[in-house]
């Protein structure tokens, strides 16, 4: 299986799978997060950091495009790109360190910044259905695929 889908009945369930997917992570992973304004993907990429040990209060990047976080000796980025025109908008944001080996790198609205991203490992598209919301998760890399097998899919 390189696909699952599941359904989010309130906010404390997009927040646990963050918190799952913490539990489960390799050293690096770039997964991105799809889905219209208010499906989910900052209170689950919220969810996921502080899981990780991000201390600090996890912004949502809506104007600063990007936060950086310090998790001991590996490096977190949150992207949001909702406001990106034009995937070359973002070469002065120094996006090069999300290459980096190790890096975890969470992209709202990745497809705004197409081929300026780093090669994807996990694809999360979250939906609304009924009042909650469903999510589904595709594996697009050996990393991917494990990372969906240790949540148990
Ligand atoms: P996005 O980053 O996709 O625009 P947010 O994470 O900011 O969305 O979430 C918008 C709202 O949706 C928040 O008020 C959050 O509490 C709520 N929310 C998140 N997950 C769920 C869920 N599974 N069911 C109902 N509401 C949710
Ligand atoms: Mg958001």
């Amino acid at each position: 299986m390189n696909a699952v889908e599941w359904s989010l009945a309130d906010e404390d369930a997009t927040m646990a799978l963050g918190r799952r997917l913490a539990q489960v992570v390799p050293d690096g992973l770039v997964a991105y997060l799809h889905g219209d304004l208010g499906a989910g993907k900052t209170t689950f990429a919220r969810a996921f950091l502080r899981a990780m040990g991000v201390g600090e209060r996890v912004k949502s990047p809506t104007y600063s495009l990007v936060e950086g976080y310090e998790i001991g000796d590996r490096r977190a980025f949150h992207l949001d790109l909702y406001r990106i025109a034009d995937p070359g908008e973002l070469e002065w944001l120094g996006l090069d360190s999300l290459a980096e080996p190790g890096a975890i790198v969470l992209v709202e609205w990745p497809e705004r910044g197409a081929g300026a991203l780093p090669p994807v490992d996990l694809e999360l598209s979250f939906r609304h259905e009924g009042p909650g919301r469903a999510v589904r998760i595709e594996a697009r890399s050996a990393t991917g695929l494990r990372i969906l097998q240790s949540l148990g899919a």
